[in-house]
């Protein structure tokens, strides 16, 4: 449940709330687009249209405690969710009002151009990924349900700790199902990740034995965070992930010193784009995965094993 002190400073930090726990703000990339100055690297790699992106989350507490982690991890860090969990068609439509308002702004703007500030205002994608575990919210399956009734894409980012979550996501897979896999062994998980229930790495590894089933009906990716002087190593064991997991897409990216991160890490360990790029063709030496794109302003670049025709998709 929300306190209204603390919903007040979720607001002036430019969150919207909607109901007792989900919180939606506007994405970087997606104001930059509709200034024209440029859309994501899921954009460019995907095709998702940044201006008609909603950023979101039904829950922002985290199983994890990641040491580069943006936000502010007091009061984040929960096994579970505590408190009436909001409704998922309450959330689906609080969640489009609040990315209108959120957004409303711009249609006096002389950079956006009025057709794309009207696109705006009937937003075609999710991204479950603003903050928090989003499998700890358990009707996961039906928000995302709820989301494609309305001809949204769905991206759901999780860090596959519970892999019975991420099996019930089968009963409605999401158009793009991402698990962030922050370190290549079990002792740097420990130290990076910072778990906070039992056999969290093994929970990991075994939602990542499970993709390759997963991908028939998900498109599904693994996300590399590369921290300069911690995790920026072991470029056989990374492969030995990919082998195990078989994704479709492999982003492998930069931390950013950004946030509260910044209280725990230091600037010198934000890798530069080129560094990134060298040690993902490290990792592509030991696997049948190589280069397909990139995006230097996100530092990230994107491994696969053969490009194919629909990896940009189309929306209207
Ligand atoms: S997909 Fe992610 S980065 Fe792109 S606009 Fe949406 S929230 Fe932002």
């Amino acid at each position: 449940m929300i306190e209204p002190n603390v919903k007040l400073l979720l607001k002036n930090q430019g969150y919207e709330t909607v109901g007792n726990h989900t919180r939606v703000k506007t994405c970087h990339w997606t104001k930059s687009d509709l200034r024209g100055e440029g859309g994501c690297y899921k954009h460019k790699f995907y095709g998702i249209n940044s201006h008609q992106c909603i950023q979101m989350t039904p829950t922002f507490v985290c199983n994890n405690a990641c040491v580069f982690c943006w936000r502010d991890l007091r009061y984040h860090t929960q096994p579970a969710m505590e408190g009436g969990i909001d409704a998922p068609e309450d959330i689906v439509d609080g969640t489009i009002e609040a990315q209108k308002k959120l957004l409303s702004g711009f249609g006096g703007n002389p950079k956006t151009e009025e057709a794309k500030f009207e696109r705006a205002m009937n937003p075609q994608h999710v991204a479950i990924s603003l903050d928090g575990e989003p499998t700890l919210y358990p009707k996961l399956p039906e928000l995302v349900r709820e989301y494609h009734k309305k001809g949204f894409s769905t991206f759901v980012v999780s860090n596959g700790l519970l892999p019975e979550r991420i099996a019930k996501l089968l009963q409605e897979p999401p158009t793009q199902l991402y698990i962030s896999v922050d370190a290549p062994n079990e002792e740097l998980f420990t130290i990076i990740d910072r778990p906070i229930i039992k056999n969290a790495w093994q929970g990991l590894m075994k939602t990542l034995s499970m993709l390759p089933e997963i991908r028939e009906k998900s498109r599904t990716v693994l996300r590399f965070t590369l921290i300069k002087g911690l995790n920026m190593d072991y470029a056989e064991q990374w492969a030995e992930i990919i082998r195990l997991s078989n994704p479709m897409f492999v982003e492998v990216k930069a931390y950013m010193w950004v946030g509260m991160s910044r209280e725990r890490l230091e600037q010198a360990n934000m890798p530069l784009h080129d560094e990134v790029k060298e040690f993902a063709k490290e990792i592509a030496k030991y696997v049948d995965y190589k280069l397909i794109d990139e995006h230097e302003p996100s530092r990230v670049v994107l491994l696969m094993k053969e490009d194919f025709e629909g990896r940009v998709m189309k929306f209207e």
